[in-house]
């Protein structure tokens, strides 16, 4: 199946494997009080879906790394849609833009 399809998405974000590795996550980050990886902004914990659990290096590109712990961040929506947007791009300009997707601060 095509990482990134439709299906797989839905598949794998509804999966048991991501909820539980993407909560554990969470309530880690949120215990350090950490920040959003992206911008720095303090995360919102008290409004649903105000921080989103994401990769640092997308699905697409290391799809071994999906449940790593070390390839997980937690953001702020604004940048999830950012690096979303940014994703979604063409190929050249996603290639250019995706160092700024994978590194966070
Ligand atoms: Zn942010």
């Amino acid at each position: 199946m095509k990482v990134n399809s439709k299906r797989e998405k839905k598949l794998f974000y509804g999966g048991n494997e991501w909820v539980k590795a993407r909560t554990l996550f969470a309530a880690e980050w949120k215990a350090n009080g950490k920040p959003c990886a992206y911008c720095g902004q303090p995360l919102r914990w008290e409004v649903k879906r105000a921080v989103t659990v994401g990769h640092k290096v997308p699905r697409k590109l290391r799809p071994d790394m999906a449940l790593d712990p070390d390839n997980l961040v937690c953001m702020c929506s604004p940048c999830n849609s950012r690096r979303h947007f940014a994703q979604e791009r063409t190929r050249v300009e996603a290639s250019r833009s995706m160092q700024e997707v994978i590194d966070p601060r």
